[in-house]
């Protein structure tokens, strides 16, 4: 990379300076790629936890990208960061169901820290804030589509995936705090499955795992019985989402989910990538696992998950466009020239 001189970026205009955490990681990279491609100045802090450098060295040589290696829970980074931006897109975090089983510790800290730094550096210096959170949110409730203002049901602290519901619920309680206290501007959204390519099945994450085990001949794992349900929404309509919200006022001190609408079960999505990738749909491709050896004892699925949409769509038009069909087929590809 060469090296930017701080001084050149500065004294430039640009539309907008964005700051993006975790904007190494899957969607913070494509949010990345998509404002570099516009009059704004782009700067991604990233720690490489699970974000990877090589989905934003394309953006390396940008003259309106910059790349910061540190935690967005470096208060002195952050505050010199922020100072400078107009806008903060909090992506950093612990995700994948696998993760947060795995490391509930690394989840709570990453999870919290990093939110509550974000908030109070933004507060200090007006700024807004677009705050990401989670359908997880919603916890197990079984009666889709969940609106903003459903209730929420969890389990047990002894069962683990709920500390990510759960951290990610202080980060929009603390949000709302400084919206109702000091009146920044903080907008919180909560992202359903969100699929594309750069996507890695690493931490769970269905949909690209599934593509690859298509495409290299293995089995499907389909997990459960796989009647569970979800809707998966392109990458590329999420970021739109995001940004269109960062640029709207009336979405200040609000909470907007975004998704698809679209749903398929768990099985039902094994048998369309199988079909898509030229395989056969024969029962012996798929390899049912149950919940609790593919993650642990006491394991706790949501049987269904669609969001309601309405509420983005009278703010701000937003509806998603990528139907799941092209979802896989773009997977598919990306998979394939990944091999
Ligand atoms: N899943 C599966 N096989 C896998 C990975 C996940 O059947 O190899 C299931 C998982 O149990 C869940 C759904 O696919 O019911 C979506 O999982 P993911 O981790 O992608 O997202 P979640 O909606 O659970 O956050």
């Amino acid at each position: 990379m060469t090296q930017k001189n701080i001084k050149d970026i500065d004294s430039k205009w640009y539309a907008r300076r964005v700051l993006i955490t975790g904007g190494a990681g899957f969607i913070g990279s494509h949010l990345a790629e998509m404002l570099v491609n516009t009059d704004c100045f782009v700067n991604v802090i990233d720690n490489l936890s699970t974000g990877s450098i090589k989905n934003i060295e394309h953006l390396m040589d940008r003259e309106n990208f910059r790349f910061i290696m540190a935690s967005d829970s470096d208060e002195i980074v952050m505050d010199r960061l922020i100072s400078k931006s107009d806008v903060v897109f909090h992506l950093a975090a612990a995700v994948g169901v696998e993760l947060i089983i795995k490391d509930p510790v690394r989840v709570i800290e990453t999870n919290i820290q990093g939110a509550h730094s974000v908030l109070k550096i933004a507060n200090r210096y007006r700024r807004k804030v677009i705050m990401v959170s989670t359908s997880e949110i919603y916890g197990k409730q079984n009666n889709p589509p969940f609106a903003e203002d459903s209730d929420r049901l969890l389990g047990p602290t002894t069962c683990s995936r709920w500390c990510y519901s759960t951290t990610k619920a202080i980060d929009e309680f603390l949000s709302l705090a400084y919206h109702k206290m000091y009146g920044l501007p903080v907008t919180i959204v909560r992202l359903f499955n969100t699929v594309g390519p750069r996507q890695s099945g690493q931490y769970g994450m269905v949909l690209p795992r599934f593509v690859k085990q298509a495409i290299t001949g293995k089995k499907i794992t389909v997990y459960g019985d796989g009647t569970q349900s979800r809707c998966f929404c392109n990458v590329s309509d999420v970021i739109k989402a995001l940004d269109d919200l960062s640029l709207c006022k009336e979405a200040d001190g609000q909470i907007f989910n975004i998704g698809s609408t679209e749903e398929t079960s768990i099985k039902g999505l094994a048998e369309r990538i199988l079909e898509l990738s030229g395989r056969s749909k024969d029962k012996d491709s798929l390899k049912f696992i149950p919940y609790e050896e593919a993650y642990e004892e006491g394991f706790e699925d949501m049987q269904k998950r669609s969001p309601e949409i309405s509420k983005i769509k009278s703010c701000i038009g937003w509806e998603p466009k990528v139907k799941l069909d092209d979802i896989i087929k773009g997977m598919i590809e990306y998979e394939k020239s990944k091999l």
